[in-house]
């Protein structure tokens, strides 16, 4: 098969994604909407959304990040996000998705973080119960908040569990805080029963990732790809089976690692588990599908494309993923 055929077969075979998170996945036209409620000139149309979602640096983007959570007001914006987020899944035929979800966000915005749970949870119970698929959530922790915000992320789920959660990651400015300083964090992880994640090798190279794999042992990497310019331990990350959750256009966004020479696919022939996602489509304007046509743009082949897809589910964290269900999944609106 031709990997333009592939492309094809790709966008109606049901798929995994496990890197996006919940605010990047907002529709342009919800940020102009909740914008022009807060008579707030920030989004003012489309056009300076998509100019936006091309900041150059990821200090640009965590820029344009804390401006979308600047406009909401209430609990219930978040039924927006997840609405948008759960509407993404459908139409990409994603039927098992790991979101990032971050309580200390949302404490910093100035919501209880119960009153959020709650609103996120009835959404994405809505998109199961109507069978388009599972959702898991990955609780996000802010590495430039530091360890002690990390610590009152798992307060939170101590306090008020929600069981939809399945691990715990750290995002943000990974070169900000080192990775031995959230030890104490992670060992707390098996007692909640949330396995580790973290973001490393986006703006790092092989030193985050490697002291990401010493002191957090995490089961996969958001990005990774710094990972690639140090060829022993790409060899240690391949032996090990951690695989990075790879998402082309927010690096090329970024500017972090252009598409250009973007190293993903020489980790991939490395032996390297990698998947596919969109880490924040909304913002990106990018699409689950989008990435994997980049992908084959790189060079990469049927089979690599197909074998990309199966290590989505074979990477879910929850057992619920694992199962890749067969093609002829129901036609999903
Ligand atoms: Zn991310």
């Amino acid at each position: 098969m031709a990997v333009a055929d592939a492309l094809r077969a790709l966008a109606l075979r049901p798929k995994a994604e496990l890197h996006l998170h919940l605010e990047g996945a907002v529709r342009p036209a919800t940020l102009v909407r909740l914008a022009r409620r807060a008579a707030s000139p920030l989004f003012p149309d489309l056009a300076a959304v998509r100019a936006r979602g091309r900041p150059g640096s990821l200090a640009g983007f965590l820029s344009l990040y804390r401006d979308v959570c600047r406009l909401l007001r209430e609990p219930d914006d978040f039924a927006l996000l997840a609405r948008d987020l759960t509407a993404r899944l459908r139409r990409g035929r994603i039927v098992y998705a790991e979101v990032y979800v971050s309580p200390a966000v949302v404490e910093r915005v100035g919501f209880p973080w119960p009153a959020v749970r709650d609103v996120v949870e009835r959404v994405f119970a809505a998109h199961e119960r109507a069978g388009h698929g599972r959702i898991r959530v990955l609780l996000d922790a802010v590495r430039h908040f530091g360890p002690d915000a990390a610590h009152r992320v798992l307060d939170l789920q101590s306090l008020h569990p929600w069981p939809r959660a399945v691990g715990f990651g750290l995002g943000g400015d990974e070169l900000a805080v080192p990775a031995r300083d959230f030890v104490s964090v992670y060992r707390r992880l098996a007692g909640l029963g949330l396995a580790p994640v973290v973001h490393a090798g986006e703006t790092g190279g092989p030193d985050s990732v490697a002291e990401a794999l010493r002191w957090l042992r995490p089961r996969r990497i958001a990005h990774g790809v710094g990972a690639a310019a140090d060829p022993s331990l790409v060899r240690r990350l391949a032996r090990s089976g951690v695989a990075l959750d790879v998402c082309l256009t927010s690096n090329a966004a970024t500017g972090t690692h252009p598409l250009a020479g973007h190293p993903v696919l020489r980790l991939l022939r490395s032996g390297v588990a990698v998947t596919l996602s969109t880490d924040d489509p909304g913002l990106f304007g990018t699409t689950l599908l989008g990435e994997y046509r980049l992908l084959a743009r790189l060079g990469a082949t049927e089979r690599e494309l197909t074998g990309i897809l199966r290590a989505g589910f074979r990477a879910a964290l929850s057992p619920a993923g694992r199962h890749q269900p067969p093609d002829s999944a129901r036609t999903l609106s």
